[in-house]
């Protein structure tokens, strides 16, 4: 596995404060692409023992909700084992913390990667950019999905996703009560 780069204190890819891993290596090519650069998986870095240690070093601190693995795509072939192999000493060693996942294939294709069972939310998906917008929730196009694992794992038929969140951050409801706000994850 090679990487761009490692992002700390994130607030834009994932619930909470986070560390990002880029990764490189992306073969979706989507139109629009803001992160081209990471598409050759011999480009960047390889993921070493500093990386590592640099990624365990914002785990420790008790204000990191998690990892975001994103890049380029953490499932290109090139990534697979080496992103898979991270999220399990991971999960071992932060029990608490969460992992999200960005890939550009869809959860259909996925949904049966051993890795699945470290993963706590998935975005899925190509960018399509006729169906971009910046105000979406954790994601660039509409057509892409928000997934909670875990519960769609638990459904009788988990080519069914459950959706961790909604589209936009707030939904306000026509009500005179004040609490009738609503955070995406209600
Ligand atoms: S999947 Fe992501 S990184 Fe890959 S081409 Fe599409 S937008 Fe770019």
């Amino acid at each position: 596995m090679r990487y761009h780069n490692i992002t700390k204190d994130d607030m834009l890819n994932g619930d909470g404060l986070r560390v990002v891993l880029w990764v490189a290596g992306c073969a979706h090519c989507c139109k629009g692409c803001q992160n081209p650069v990471t598409w050759d998986p011999d480009g960047g870095l390889p993921f070493d023992g500093a990386a590592r240690a640099e990624i365990f070093e914002q785990l420790d601190k008790s204000y990191i909700s998690g990892i975001t693995f994103s890049g380029g795509d953490p499932l290109h072939p090139s990534n697979r084992l080496g992103v898979r192999e991270l999220m399990a000493q991971i999960k071992e060693k932060y029990p608490d913390k969460t992992i999200w996942l960005y890939t550009g294939d869809s959860w259909e294709n996925i949904l049966y990667y051993p890795m699945m069972k470290y993963v706590d939310v998935v975005v899925d998906g190509e960018f399509v950019q006729e169906k971009a917008d910046p105000k979406l929730l954790w994601k660039g196009s509409a057509n892409q999905r928000v997934i909670d694992v875990k519960r769609t794992l638990e459904q009788p038929d988990p080519l069914v996703p459950v959706l961790h969140c909604r589209d936009y951050e707030q939904v306000y409801i026509e009500t005179s009560r004040p609490s009738a706000v609503k955070g995406c994850c209600d």
